[in-house]
């Protein structure tokens, strides 16, 4: 195999091998942009050094080629001594993470070669200690496990009040000795100074960098596979600390935060590469670039359109000025939030680069749903105590918390958390998970806590630099003395960037408002009308509701449902009625059971009328009750209490008794869904005669009549010929169909359908039973040690297992339809409104999901995604 790919030979379709860096700087290289020569070594090189535990053969030797060739470009060997090759080593996976090993910079400096580095520089020794203390700080932390604040508190001794900048050569040069010191403590070797061994040794650290625990957490949080491992870039350095006329900046080609075009980035003039992220000093904003240094600002700018057209998307830059010369260090199609991601797809689309129908595939069903949380009530009153930069945007309310930990405690007890930070780094990655938002004093927005918030979802105002943060005391003060202690409530609002203390009262979003009553007054909501109409258009997948009053049915169709695909009766039954199934369900004699029945009836006819009316002609799914029994008897426990003491009537020992005949271990594998109407008469009779008469009432009315867990088909046939002969006797049409959530019924489907003239998936019973997993308790109970184990990336009841149960999905499908050309096909489990099930029923040719009303935008734009 090839491992190594020099910057020329590769282009950005190779992310898979060279990682997003690598591939994208050999696009660049190609497109005749300025970007120091290097290469790549490839994530298969990686992968197998990980399984392994040793490089691949072949593969020092390769870089060792790479490496000559480079010098001889270059001209200089690695860590000459009187001249040296600098470089960079780089991680870049396929998809971009905070949580792994970043870089190293300067690398083939030692006690000979930073003179030479001088001597390159103009006799510039500042510049060179400089390079060189910061080689030590970053091989330390990131290649030799060393805590990065010894570094820190070092420098920091030296520098006192002052900025690193403001650091003399005598001043640098004693940092690098009490770096080597700090080195040799911790490690209990010398810091490496061959030039070879370092960049080796660079190397590994990327490779093992892709199991460190940030990375692992990382990936499970944005579901991506554990086992790509990491491309490796070696980079010829260019220098942006050289002096004033030098520097390193990012930018973005159009802001990510809300997708309006302009000019967005940071710029820190003498400074090298991590700088400007880490908000070691405050950047300034990219357009006073223009009065420092117009003719790279030009070029920039220029690139940047070049960038844009040619991936056709927001690109993210990071670049570096030495000495007046621009020089491209990374490009990529870049993170935006949701706001964004809907503008610019259809900016592009007026600017001639994608067609709409590209533009429906930028968007996700997740990014949608983020446009429809709720923002702060514009009316209510709030105390402003502090603004910040708008990160990433939404509206957080939480109790303050300022260390990582703290916010994964409280969280796991159940508490709304903001995480307050004077900066985040990749450490903080589990608090940022935690919390519902991120407040930092510190950096911009290209800054960690920015960056890794956005690619979230995650509300965060960043840069608020008027709170001093006191991590030590977990405190913050605010202008004019507020302070606020870990505990505290407040409140953060990533939209406008602003802080108040205690609880905002929060309000619909836009999208939500147009989605509700169409009402259209931004360019956002325009822009999310054009992607819907266009994702309707070109869906096949119908899309049906989860509803079961006439408010959530009259939302669902407002939202663009077509229709309900789930109505679950037992939801009738709560409240006071519990007491009427109570006494259907114990009934000694027919005829208290009959009067149970009798005083059902009016009442279930009542709630099917209210929502054969708010769907109009819409078909409406009504599931027979289905209730685990547990849920509808008095609890057992405080039964038998009551029962012990001398207040305990003759009814309660009945009662008891019976509960006791009835008590189930398994409640949920028990007396359910059909199970529960064919043990008791007359129950699905006065459910079906309550939706006839209701459906009678109603012109138009499509009422479809589901039967739960069927297991075999004589179940169903049993309740059809009952259901049949009341529909008859009312003079109404319904179709009659089941539910699939019993492997048993998938596997036996062909029969079943003879019997049923549609199918529905209920897929948390399918997943429940086809794993053997209790729905109820294994999420919390079991489920993070698994994610942990990796035996699936996310929980099955979430998004649907497609080898397991979607295999007796497929299954059914096939012999369901064979055996009845013209079976309808649903599902109706919280499935059909997750963005990758939408996309598997798409797939296995389901004709509509179901989902909960406010899932129902989601699903329409996935259901146009999938088909596009
Ligand atoms: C299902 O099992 O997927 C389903 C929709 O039914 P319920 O969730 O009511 O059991
Ligand atoms: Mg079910």
């Amino acid at each position: 195999a090839k491992y190594v790919y020099d910057f020329t030979e590769g282009n950005r379709n190779l992310k898979d091998l060279l990682g997003g860096k690598g591939a994208n700087l050999a696009e660049m290289t190609n497109l005749g942009l300025p970007v120091p020569p290097g290469f790549t070594i490839t994530s298969e090189a990686c992968r197998h050094y990980l399984a392994e535990g040793a490089e691949p053969d072949g593969l020092s030797e390769e870089v060792a080629e790479h490496l000559e060739a480079l010098e001889a470009q270059m001209g200089r060997r690695l860590g000459q001594a009187d001249d040296p090759l600098l470089v960079s080593v780089r991680s870049g996976a396929k998809f971009s993470m905070p949580g792994m090993m970043e870089t190293v910079l300067n690398i083939g400096l030692n006690d000979e070669s930073v003179h030479g580095l001088a001597k390159q520089a103009g006799g510039n020794d500042r510049f060179a200690w400089d390079s060189y203390r910061r080689l030590i700080q970053m091989f330390g932390k990131t290649v030799l496990g060393i805590d990065g604040e010894r570094f820190e508190q070092a420098l920091d001794a030296v520098k006192g009040k002052r900025q690193d900048t403001d650091l003399d050569a005598g001043e640098l040069q004693g940092l690098v000795e009490t770096f080597k010191g700090i080195v040799r403590e911790e490690t209990g070797k010398d810091f490496p100074t061959d030039p070879r061994e370092q960049m080796r040794l660079a190397v590994m650290a990327v490779f093992d960098s892709w199991n460190a625990p940030r990375a692992i957490l990382y990936r499970r949080q944005e579901r991506i596979p554990a086992d790509l491992g990491t491309a490796v870039n070696i980079v010829a350095m260019v220098f942006g600390n050289v002096g004033n006329d030098s520097g390193t900046g990012v930018a973005f080609t159009r802001d990510p935060g809300s997708g309006r075009q302009g000019i967005y980035g940071d710029y820190l003039q003498n400074a090298q590469g991590e700088d400007v992220v880490a908000g070691i000093r405050n950047t300034i904003p990219l357009e006073e670039l223009e009065r420092i240094d117009k003719q790279s600002y030009d070029e920039l700018l220029a690139i940047m359109r070049t960038l844009e057209n040619h991936y056709k998307d927001l690109c993210d830059i990071e670049f570096t000025i030495e000495r007046g010369k621009l020089w491209m260090l990374q490009t990529r199609v870049g993170k935006r939030t949701a706001a964004a991601a809907f503008r610019i797809a259809t900016q592009l689309v007026d600017q001639g680069l994608i067609t709409l129908d590209e533009a429906v595939t930028r968007v996700t069903g997740d990014q949608l749903a983020q446009l429809m949380f709720p923002r702060f009530d514009g009316g209510a009153a709030k105390q402003k105590i502090a603004k910040g930069m708008n990160a990433s945007p939404g509206a957080a309310v939480g109790k303050a918390v300022f260390s990582s930990e703290r916010a994964v405690e409280l969280s796991e007890q159940g508490e709304d958390v903001i995480l307050i930070r004077r900066e985040t780094n990749p450490d903080d990655l589990a608090g940022m998970i935690a919390a519902k938002g991120i407040l930092t004093s510190r950096g911009g927005k290209t800054s960690h806590a920015a960056v890794v918030a956005r690619g979230m979802g995650k509300t965060c105002v960043c840069g608020a630099e008027e709170l001093e943060v006191s991590t030590r005391e977990r405190t913050f003060t605010a202008p004019g003395g507020v302070v606020v202690s870990e505990g505290d409530v407040i409140s953060i609002d990533g939209t406008s960037g602003e802080v108040f203390l205690g609880e905002v009262p929060v309000v619909d979003s836009a999208v939500v408002e147009y989605f509700e009553r169409g009402i259209q007054d931004d360019d956002l909501v325009g822009a999310v009308d054009r992607i819907m109409r266009r994702a309707d258009a070109a869906r096949r997948l119908g899309v049906r509701a989860n509803a079961d009053t006439p408010e959530d049915a009259a939302r669902a169709r407002r939202f663009g449902g077509e229709g309900i695909g789930l109505c679950r009766t037992e939801h009738m039954f709560l409240g006071e009625r519990r007491q009427l199934v109570e006494d259907l369900v114990l009934a000694s004699t027919d005829e208290d059971r009959q009067a149970a029945l009798d005083a059902l009836e009016p009442l279930q006819k009542t709630d099917f009328l209210g929502i054969f009316q708010a769907m109009g002609g819409d078909p409406v799914t009504i599931r027979l009750i289905d209730p685990p029994l547990h849920e509808f008897l008095p609890d057992i426990v405080d039964l038998s209490v009551k029962a012990a003491t001398d207040e305990a009537t003759e009814k309660d020992h009945q009662l008891l008794a019976a509960v006791k005949r009835l008590h189930e271990q398994n409640p949920m594998l028990g007396l359910r869904g059909v199970r529960l109407g064919l043990v008791i008469p007359g129950l699905f009779a006065m459910q079906v005669r309550a939706i006839a008469q209701a459906a009678k009432e109603v012109p138009g009315a499509k009422p479809e009549i589901m039967i739960p867990l069927v297991a075999a088909v004589q179940e169903l046939e049993s309740v059809r010929e009952e259901a049949r002969g009341i529909l008859a006797e009312v003079g109404v049409e319904a179709l009659i169909g089941t539910m699939i959530e019993v492997p048993r019924a998938a596997l036996t489907a062909a029969q079943i359908a003879e019997a049923a003239e549609f199918f529905s998936f209920g897929t948390n019973d399918l997943t429940q039973m086809a794993w053997g997993f209790s729905r109820d308790d294994v999420e919390s109970a079991f489920f993070p040690k698994y994610l942990d184990l990796g035996i699936f990336g996310v929980s099955p009841f979430e998004t649907l297992d497609r080898e397991g149960v979607g295999r007796l999905v497929e299954i059914a499908v096939a012999e369901g339809r064979s055996a009845r050309p013209d079976l309808h096909l649903g599902i109706c489990g919280e499935h059909g409104g997750d963005p990758d099930s939408i996309h598997f029923c798409h797939d296995v040719g389901l004709d509509y999901v179901s989902c909960s009303p406010f899932r129902i935008p989601v699903a329409r734009l996935e259901a146009g995604r999938a088909a596009l």
